[in-house]
């Protein structure tokens, strides 16, 4: 049985694993996270639970629509059709749960950060704790954490990375007592881009207010490099003055820096996703596949990244490994 590792457990990497493994493969994700689901992720304790990456997703095209109505239907996931909006995911109860789902049944090693790849036939991959090694590979790590993978590897997959961008996001999340506000309207000049109440999403029974703070793009980008307190406290001053909240309810609070958030030029969609050289493939939100049926890519979604997994696994198996799919 052919060997084949996947780098990331983000839902790229989790859909190609997936379509490796209906089809007979052995397959072994590593990803240097704690838990799977990559930027779709959660904190949560008994006291909050916020989800700090996306917040929902979308379904458009039929082969996500089946994924996502198999999650409703095992309850890890529920409609979300807010606003007049159609097609929208939310994770029951949060999206952490929605990523353990798609990752069931899939040998995976968390905590395990791939430092190197060296390719002789075969693959051997260096991690932090132990070599694996695969007869074929898909990188599913954001664009220049991949370029850094496979600079040795292909060198001209590894010059095409270098047009790929994103926007990054700092994230704040915080929980108030006595609150009750549980919508948040944007103005147009505000440093936000999105604020949610995790209360309001679906029913719990947390004490507090759990608060998910998005700021915009252009926010995230001019403090990018600044430390943690310095924007936690930025962005904290300006939430408690235009939503009126009292400093001493502030129960919690904490912040994540997203440098790869958002996606904003993705690779080349002409250029294969499929080494020439080798059996090697690369995936994520920032590698869409160029045409899925009637379904628009923009790269910026949940949706883009589970296609290009399952694109990229299906080509790699068709150009390397004949065997017939499933
Ligand atoms: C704040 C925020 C809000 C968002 N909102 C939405 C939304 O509302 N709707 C929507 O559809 N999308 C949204 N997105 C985008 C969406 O989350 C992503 O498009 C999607 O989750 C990307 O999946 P991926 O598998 O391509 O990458 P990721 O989820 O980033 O997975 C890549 C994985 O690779 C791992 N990795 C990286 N380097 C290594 C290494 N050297 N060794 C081992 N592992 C490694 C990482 O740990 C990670 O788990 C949002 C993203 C953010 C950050």
């Amino acid at each position: 049985m052919k060997r084949i590792v996947v780098i990331g457990s983000g839902i790229a990497g989790l859909a190609a694993a997936k379509h490796f493994h209906s089809n007979n493969f052995n397959i072994t994700v590593l990803d240097k996270g704690k838990y799977p689901g990559g930027r779709i992720s959660t904190r949560k304790n008994k006291e909050f639970i916020f989800n700090h990456g996306a917040q929902f997703f979308t379904a458009k095209s039929k082969e996500f629509k089946k994924i996502c109505q198999l999650g409703v239907k095992d309850n890890v996931l529920i409609n979300w059709n807010t606003l007049s909006k159609k097609d929208r995911f939310i994770g029951n109860p949060d999206m952490r749960e929605f990523s353990y789902w798609f990752s069931k049944n899939l040998e995976i090693y968390q905590e395990t950060l791939v430092e190197r790849i060296e390719y002789h036939d075969t693959f051997t991959i260096i991690t932090n704790n132990k070599k694996f090694t695969a007869d074929g590979l898909i990188i599913t790590a954001p664009a220049s954490q991949t370029a850094g993978l496979i600079k040795n590897l292909d060198n001209q997959i590894y010059k095409l990375i270098e047009n790929v961008t994103y926007f990054p996001c700092w994230c704040v999340m915080i929980s108030i007592k006595d609150m009750n506000l549980k919508k948040f309207e944007i103005e147009e000049n505000s440093i936000f881009s999105w604020i949610i109440s995790e209360n309001n999403k679906i029913k719990n029974s947390l004490s507090g207010n759990c608060i998910t703070i998005h700021a915009n793009e252009k926010f995230s980008l001019d403090h990018l490099e600044k430390n943690k307190e310095f924007v936690l406290d930025k962005i904290i001053r300006e939430f408690t003055k235009i939503y009126k909240v009292k400093n001493s309810d502030i129960t919690y609070k904490n912040i994540h820096r997203w440098r790869y958030a958002k996606v904003k030029n993705y690779f080349p969609l002409e250029h294969s996703k499929i080494s020439k050289i080798m059996p090697l493939g690369i995936a994520g939100d920032w590698c869409p596949p160029m045409f899925y049926g009637d379904y628009c890519v923009n790269g910026q979604r949940v949706e883009d990244a589970f296609l290009s997994g399952v694109e990229c696994s299906k080509t790699l198996i068709n150009k390397y490994f004949k065997q017939i799919l499933i």
